[in-house]
């Protein structure tokens, strides 16, 4: 039977969030989101959230079907983003090391050698920089400028915005803070610059959610998606949790009221017709050729930041699989496939096979080594981006 399951963002409806825990589902970040889907044995998932949040499902689960409520649900650090002009700004800098944010198309993310979500977005640039690489960053400007002052890294960002975290404003958010002084600032790094210069805590949204559990205050200023306050609300219920404001002082009108209008086209009626309708209008489709150029940025971050962060040998094998199966599956197999004629593909595979092989025994000399002088973490760090 073709099982379906719904996983939805922190940013859709609350009576969305609460269907996708009700019925065995996940509410998450995009890329969590997707992880979701591997690890589950339902053959179809439901995305409610945004088109990029269904693209990457699909990148990470190409055999499965994506449903999306709606697929007109876009984003505007996406929307900011297009191929063309993407890939023109990276050609005049080839010496640059691509890394985007989760918020882009297939398109975007196959042109990159990282993709990450804000929650490891510092981890690995830090990393980069320490050997030497300049960064080309996309899509959010506010974001890349938070990642270069903490990391000091050579970044060139590319120019996009969120509609929703650009309309927080530091002036209106200080006047808050004067009412409420001992509340706490919790901010999204996609953020301006001056409302983060106010925050007690800037994270990503389930880092924002385990600060608001773990952190001494018990009224919390929150500077995201209001739909975040649900979840955010079941793990600290006896916390008040308070709204940053949007619109500047003495304005007469809240441009968006921290709420995104993409995430709110997902509704419960929507979903109702995409599980049982004719799933043609909600289905997400990626042409080959960009999935299996944009798994590979995707697999590799995913396995080389749990490896990295790993404190057991098990998150490490974790991380260590999830790289190899990339690398090989992503990549050398889907060429083989591709370009060698069916007689001679055994053949390719087995060549294939020797050489990884002999690289297998060459790493087994090599990481003692490594471990002793600069410690088992940097194993993982140094191979990340050169596989
Ligand atoms: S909240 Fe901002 S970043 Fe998130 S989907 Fe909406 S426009 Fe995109």
């Amino acid at each position: 039977m073709n099982q379906k399951i719904i996983v939805a963002h922190y940013y859709t409806d609350p009576a969305i969030q609460a269907l996708a825990d009700s019925t065995g589902g996940k509410v998450a970040d995009s890329l969590e989101m997707a992880k979701f889907g591997q690890n589950h044995k339902a053959q179809t998932l439901l995305v409610a959230g945004v088109r990029f949040m269904g693209e990457t499902a699909k990148i990470l689960n190409p055999e499965k079907i994506i449903l999306m409520p709606t697929l007109k649900a876009e984003c505007s650090l996406d929307l900011s983003c297009p191929e063309k002009e993407f890939n023109n700004f990276c050609d005049q800098h080839p010496e640059r090391t691509v890394v985007v944010y989760a918020n882009t198309s297939a398109a975007i993310k196959a042109r990159a050698h990282w993709v990450v979500t804000s929650s490891i977005a510092i981890q690995l640039i830090d990393y980069l920089d320490s050997l030497g690489k300049k960064i080309i960053w996309a899509p959010d400007k506010h974001l890349g400028r938070y990642i270069q002052k903490k990391t000091g890294a050579d970044i060139l960002s590319w120019h996009g915005t969120c509609i929703v975290h650009d309309e927080f404003k530091s002036r209106s958010l200080y006047s808050m803070k004067k009412i409420y002084p001992n509340a706490a600032i919790l901010a999204h790094p996609e953020s301006p610059e001056s409302v983060l210069a106010l925050a007690d805590f800037i994270g990503s949204t389930s880092q924002l959610i385990k600060c608001a559990q773990s952190i001494s205050q018990q009224q919390i200023i929150i500077a995201t998606d209001r739909g975040i306050l649900f979840k955010m609300q079941q793990a600290c219920p006896d916390k008040i949790l308070l709204e940053a404001p949007t619109s500047e002082e003495g304005g007469m009108t809240c441009l968006n009221c921290g709420t995104c209008p993409w995430m709110r086209m997902n509704t419960i009626k929507k979903i109702i017709h995409s599980l049982t309708k004719n799933k043609k209008n909600h289905e997400i489709h990626i042409p080959k050729r960009l999935q299996k150029k944009a798994l590979k940025p995707l697999i590799l971050v995913l396995g080389s930041i749990i490896s990295g962060i790993s404190n057991n040998i098990w998150g490490v094998i974790l991380g260590r699989a999830m790289q190899g199966s990339g690398a090989i599956s992503s990549v050398v197999m889907a060429l083989l496939n591709d370009l060698i004629c069916e007689k001679n593909r055994i053949k390719a595979m087995a060549f294939i096979g020797l050489i990884f092989g002999m690289t297998f025994a060459v790493s087994i000399i090599i990481a003692p080594i490594l471990a002793t002088y600069y410690g088992i973490h940097s194993i993982f760090w140094i191979t990340a981006p050169t596989t």
